[in-house]
């Protein structure tokens, strides 16, 4: 297969961690016999440096031209006296508006070796955690309609879903859960909203046609808890977008591995957006210490959702359970104390375990 990715390092440890991540696509293509063609694009601070905005025309195209974008970090405290609208974060709204991403996914795996760093007791994990968070990304009361009274004394948000809207995104949850669990729990609060009413019509509508997909329904409140409760009990969680991002964070935090989480961000269509779920760490940026696991886990999931390599996700995956497994540690993830490896020589112990 012929892949055409865009790069966008970003700012901060976004340039190492690419890097390390670009190493093990180049060697899977080797061993699987794909060829790679990359187009590196600015965007973030970077581009404000370079061009006075965070993204420019030309950097969208490039992303929208290409079959899957892998993007960095952006940001830092070099450009937080920036007004909003020319933040380096804006580079990111403005990459999954301009390329039509409405759902994210986001794993929380817990590797069993590094179980002390979640802040839940052991016996809670000990059945291990493999959770996939599909958050619905462009819909929702993050982009309802919201104003104030004329006296400013009372304010309103909307949440307005679509069926439209609903269903591409649960036909993304099932068949993600087609390549896992098969368990899809949607998360909402339908007890009071009518919108979440709507997702539970159009979610049970879908499911009919994945009959080997088993479907619950969760409210959002009872999901908060059962996520530090019981874990284990979750395969895929399919949510609307405000339940998600918070969702999403607690399922994170319980990890207690920010370095080692990917994430996508998905369309209609196979193309997508890749990048880890932490920032640019511009407290170790430049020191070649930052961990790339997640960056090349996102890599990991660019191969099975825009190009359907499953065969060659699964290598990076378990390249890096194994490279875990043996010990292979950075410094955020290392006991204190002990010795740990720096960005690169993390990067090589993965790429000697991929077979
Ligand atoms: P952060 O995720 O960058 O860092 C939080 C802590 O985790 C820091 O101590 C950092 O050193 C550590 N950390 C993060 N990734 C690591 C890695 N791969 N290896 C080792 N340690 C790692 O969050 P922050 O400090 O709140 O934000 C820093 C900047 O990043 C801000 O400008 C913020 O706006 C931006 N940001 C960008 C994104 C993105 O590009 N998607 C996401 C979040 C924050």
């Amino acid at each position: 297969m012929n892949m055409h990715i865009a790069l966008v390092p970003g700012d901060g440890i976004g340039p190492e961690i690419v890097k390390e991540a670009v190493r093990v696509l180049d060697r899977i293509a080797s061993i699987y016999g794909h060829s790679i063609t990359y187009t590196t694009v600015d965007a973030g601070g970077v581009s404000i440096d370079k061009y006075g905005v965070p993204l420019r025309k030309e950097a969208l195209e490039a992303c929208a031209s290409s079959d899957a974008v892998l993007l960095g970090a952006v940001g830092g405290p070099k450009w937080d006296k920036v007004p909003g609208d020319k933040r380096p974060e804006k580079a990111l709204l403005g990459l999954r508006s301009g390329l039509g991403l409405f759902s994210n996914l986001r794993p929380a795996v817990i590797y069993p070796e590094l179980s002390d760093a979640s802040p839940l007791k052991k016996e809670i994990i000990e059945s291990g955690i493999d959770i996939l968070i599909l958050r619905e990304l462009t819909g929702g009361i993050y982009f309802g309609k919201r104003g104030r009274s004329d006296d400013g004394k009372s304010a309103y948000d909307t949440m307005s879903y679509s069926d439209g809207e609903i269903r591409r995104i649960a036909v993304k949850a099932f068949e993600s859960a087609m390549l896992r669990k098969k368990h899809v729990t949607l998360v909402d609060k339908a007890n009071v909203l009518e919108s979440s009413r709507l997702w539970r019509e159009t979610v049970s509508e879908v499911a009919e046609s994945y009959p080997d997909v088993t479907l619950d329904y969760m409210y959002v409140d009872n999901a908060s808890m059962q996520l530090v409760r019981n874990p284990s009990q979750f395969d895929v969680i399919l949510t609307e977008n405000m339940f998600g991002d918070i969702l999403s964070d607690e399922a994170s935090m319980i990890t207690g591995s920010i370095g080692m989480l990917p994430s996508a961000s998905l369309g209609e269509g196979k193309r997508g957006m890749y990048e880890p779920i932490h920032g640019s760490a511009p407290d170790i940026a430049g020191k070649g210490i930052a961990n790339p696991i997640a960056t090349i886990l996102s890599a990991a999931m660019m191969l099975r959702y825009s190009f359907s390599l499953e065969k060659e996700a699964a290598a990076i995956e378990n390249a890096v359970k194994e490279a875990i497994s043996d010990g292979v540690r950075t410094a955020d993830i290392a006991e204190k104390g002990d010795s740990y490896l720096s960005t690169s020589e993390c990067g090589d112990e993965i790429l000697r375990r991929l077979v």
